[in-house]
């Protein structure tokens, strides 16, 4: 099944019996607009049908549904990076926000997940027995989505991708087979599924480690935007001298005024260095000493446990309409930074929130035996830049604020993006490279020969 194919409007068959109204929303349903919406406010979602299943029994019959009705599936739980899934008109949306169960097996050090489980159901329960997943900076965002791109944590430095942490995955596949995915069955799609995107079939659970992490010394350092050039300067010097134990973001912010936040930050342009290291408050205190000898404005580091690392990153804790787009840097020198202040700086008048530089490297950097499609990242750095967009006109700024951003940063461009902070398209090749782009169409060929799952950065079947 072709897109366009798909995308030819007709009315759909009755609702089978084994699918409820809360199970198969239709536009006719009063809580359709509710229900279409991502948590990215800006994406205007439009599919023809959207499927909202409890159990993957419901997921078996909401493909067997779509395939009737000549729709494509697009499995999404919160719409984090939904701004790159388009064309969904000839699309059942399957949001799997309803199948949140968790449990953690604190002897196995392993969590297993339902389909829609998000970083803040999980790193509690973890936390309870001493663990920590490899969680990403937002508590909100889907465990499943963010595993499948890869997954860039606090912990990443010392304990690599999340992706690499899977050790099962429950799915349901495009012909409507419940299966259980691991190194030892179905090994291509496992191989696939860690690192290659959402392309090959529905996920309903995953099974992954935990680490025995219960605490970390972490906060942020901040100082006024004019001095991000000595700051960031500063920051990349003392990042060749920190173990692997710290993961750090150097941040461009302009926070905008809001009386919920301290006064401090409150509609100020700031710089920030935030970390969290894995290690006692002593050790923490001497690694951050030459930064805190560029006597901060502000200095949150304290001992805190891995759930609180949540908070650290202040991601919006609610939907909101954002534009943003990422790139990953092989390197980083001065001139990237005097480049990037140039457009984003104290004297820039950039409409946006934040740029942020995220330290890669450490395990990251590191290939793991037996991993899967996106095992590890060959760049120093990911650049995320981000504005929000309550409407269309700002829209326009804050891409081309984007773009000024992504623009200046050009010289160090890696060779590859890293699909969870790429929310415009990108080619195959450019995520995955042509080797593993060509195998993951391999795969999507055996699993999905007619294209009927759609994924936000799609992988085609391959044709031969
Ligand atoms: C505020 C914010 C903070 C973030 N912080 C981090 C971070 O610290 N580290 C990091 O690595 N990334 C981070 N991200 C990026 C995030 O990991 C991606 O946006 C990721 O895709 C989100 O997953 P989701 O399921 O929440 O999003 P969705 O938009 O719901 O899903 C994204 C894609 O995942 C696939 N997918 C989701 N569920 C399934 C399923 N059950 N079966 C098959 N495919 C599925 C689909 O292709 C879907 O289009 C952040 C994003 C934001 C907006």
């Amino acid at each position: 099944m072709t897109s366009s194919a798909a995308s030819i409007r007709r009315p759909l068959p009755p609702r089978p019996h084994a699918l409820d109204p809360d199970v198969l929303l239709t536009p006719a349903q009063p809580r359709w607009d509710s229900a279409r919406l991502a948590w990215n406010l800006a994406v205007d979602q439009r599919p023809a049908a959207i499927g909202a299943p409890r159990t993957a029994e419901d997921v078996v019959a909401l493909i067997a549904f779509a395939r009737e009705s000549g729709l494509r599936v697009a499995p999404q739980a919160t719409g984090h990076n939904a701004a790159p899934l388009t064309g969904l008109e000839g699309s059942m949306l399957l949001k799997t926000s309803r199948m949140r169960t968790v449990r953690v097996d604190p002897q196995a050090r392993t969590a297993w997940v339902q389909a829609g489980a998000l970083w803040m159901d999980v790193a509690p329960l973890a936390c309870e027995h001493g663990l920590a997943p490899l969680s990403g900076s937002a508590p909100d965002v889907g465990v499943v989505g963010y595993t499948l791109g890869g997954g860039l944590s606090w912990l990443a430095r010392r304990y690599g991708l999340a992706a690499n942490s899977v050790r099962r995955a429950e799915v349901v596949t495009a012909d409507g087979r419940m299966l259980e995915v691991d190194s030892e069955h179905e090994a291509d799609l496992f191989w696939a599924l860690r690192g290659g995107g959402g392309s090959y079939a529905v996920v309903t659970a995953l099974e992954f480690g935990l680490y025995p992490v219960d605490a970390v010394y972490a906060g942020a350092l901040v100082w006024p935007l004019d001095r991000a050039a000595e700051i960031l300067g500063a920051w990349i010097h003392w990042l060749a001298q920190v173990p692997d134990e710290v993961t750090s973001v150097g941040r461009l912010l302009r926070v905008p005024p809001m009386p919920e936040l301290p006064p401090a930050i409150s509609g100020r342009d700031l710089v920030a260095i935030e970390a969290a290291f894995i290690g006692d408050a002593d050790s923490g205190g001497r690694l951050l000493a030459p930064l805190r000898a560029l006597h901060p404005e502000i200095d949150t580091f304290t001992v805190m446990s891995t759930e609180a690392l949540g908070a650290l990153h202040m991601d919006p804790p609610e939907p909101v309409p954002v534009y943003g787009d990422g790139m990953l840097l092989s390197t980083l020198a001065h001139t990237g930074i005097d480049n990037v202040l140039d457009v984003a700086g104290a004297h820039a008048r950039s409409s946006l929130l934040c740029v942020d530089l995220r330290h890669l490297g450490g395990a990251v950097g590191r290939e793991p035996a037996g991993g899967g499609a996106v095992s590890s990242i060959d760049a120093e750095f990911a650049a995320f830049a981000v504005g929000m967009v309550p409407d269309e006109d700002v829209r326009e700024q804050v891409a081309a604020d984007v773009d000024a951003v992504t623009a200046a940063l050009g010289r160090w461009d890696a060779r590859r993006a890293y699909m969870n902070f790429a929310e415009r398209s990108r080619s195959g090749d450019k995520l995955f490279g042509e080797e593993v782009h060509a195998r993951l169409a391999q795969v999507k060929r055996i699993y999905d020969p007619d294209d009927l799952i759609q994924a936000n950065h799609p992988v085609s079947p391959a044709t031969s």
